[in-house]
């Protein structure tokens, strides 16, 4: 197959694990004879500094002509003082809306071998492998009026949460579809009990639900759900979810694999490319410092193969590549405690590629 991906490595981090997402799409390339055409842009910080704009428009349209994009993180305290709507992580906002992508996907898997990273117990942990499916672009994150106010005297706030059947519709169809695709079960978070929107949306679900006869779903109210995301996370398999809820469980979610250079994430819309993505930022930390651990640019590399090229045998030896690293024992210094060895950046990455070499 031959396809066209931008790559836009942004800031901190972001350029040194995308390096290494350059090398093992290489490595796909050659082991199962497709051609990726890839293109680099600037956004964020990155682009502030060359051309005064978080998200110039040549890299947009760099993004609208391709198969898919993946991408570093945005941020740092070099940019901090900048005004809002100059600020590296409007050009992330700026590049979703620019894409249409309206669901974020963020798969949670643990490994056992990593399981003394996370604060649960393993026993707890074992077998836990959910994907998190979140709204992207409505909700109380983008409802107008959004204002203060003064009401008599006394000085008021408000948010606006908004959403339109369609909206929903088209989230929850695909939280159905992949849930069809994996173990067959849809938990649905909403808060029913309050608010009419997801009262409305439990409608949407169970209307949906006819399509797909064979999925089992559950209605969770978005406490249980946060609880029972840590009591016994393995019960879950798709979450379907609105924008604000999903924004908090898949951070909490992803607390349950110890290190947040682990997950990876997709955002898709109904067409046009798909954006991939680490979930963590461009951690100033220890950027430069060949410390970034790479796997969740990696496993977002397998989810572009999915999602975007329909490439399923090579995402699957992607992960398989994946796992095999993990299983031999390397590590990057955030899965390690202070008295185990551990490899750099680039290391990670080789490591990674040898395996997909070896093992297809
Ligand atoms: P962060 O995710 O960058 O870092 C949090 C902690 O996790 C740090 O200690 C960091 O060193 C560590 N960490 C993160 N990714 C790692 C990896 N791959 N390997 C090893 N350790 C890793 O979050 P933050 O510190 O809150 O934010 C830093 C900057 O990133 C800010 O400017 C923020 O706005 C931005 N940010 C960007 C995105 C994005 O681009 N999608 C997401 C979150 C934060």
């Amino acid at each position: 197959m031959r396809a066209t991906l931008t790559v836009l490595p942004g800031d901190g981090i972001g350029p040194e694990v995308t390096a290494q997402a350059e090398k093992l799409l290489a490595t796909v390339e050659k082991v199962f004879s497709h051609e990726f055409h890839l293109s680099t842009g600037l956004i964020g910080g990155a682009a502030l500094d060359v051309l005064g704009t978080p998200l110039p428009d040549e890299t947009l349209n760099l993004c609208l002509h391709s198969d898919a994009v993946l991408l570093g993180a945005v941020g740092g305290p070099k940019w901090e003082e900048l005004p809002g709507n100059r600020r590296p992580e409007v050009g992330l906002l700026e590049l979703r809306k620019g894409l249409g992508v309206f669901a974020n996907l963020r798969p949670i898997r643990v490994w056992t071998e990593l399981s003394a990273a996370s604060p649960l117990k393993p026993g707890v942990l074992a077998g836990t492998d959910m994907v998190i499916v979140r709204e992207l672009t409505g909700g109380l994150y983008f409802g107008v009026p959004r204002e203060r106010r003064r009401e008599g005297g006394e000085l008021a706030v408000v948010d606006t949460l908004h959403y339109t059947e369609r909206e929903m519709e088209r989230l929850i169809r695909l939280g159905f579809a992949m849930a069809q695709d994996r173990r067959g079960k849809l938990t649905s978070v909403d808060k029913a009990n309050v608010l009419e929107s997801s009262r409305m949306w439990r409608e949407v679900v169970q209307r949906i639900a006819h399509e797909f006869p064979e999925v089992q779903v559950q209605h969770m109210l978005v406490d249980s759900a946060a609880m029972q995301l840590v009591l016994n996370p393995r019960q879950f398999d798709v979450i379907v979810t609105e924008n604000l809820f999903g924004d908090i469980l898949s951070d909490e979610a992803a607390t349950l694999t110890g290190s947040i250079g682990m997950l990876p994430s997709a955002s898709l819309g109904e067409k046009g490319p798909g954006l991939y993505e680490p979930i963590h930022g461009s951690a100033p930390d220890i950027a430069g410092l060949n410390l970034a651990n790479p796997l969740a640019t990696l496993l977002s590399v397998a989810m572009l193969l999915r999602h975007s090229l329909k490439l399923n045998r090579e995402a699957e030896a992607v992960e398989q590549a994946v796992m095999s690293t993990i299983r031999s024992g390397y590590r990057t210094r955030d899965l390690t405690d202070s008295e185990q060895p551990w490899i750099g950046t680039q290391e990670m990455g080789d490591k990674v590629c040898r395996f997909l070499r070896e093992e297809v």
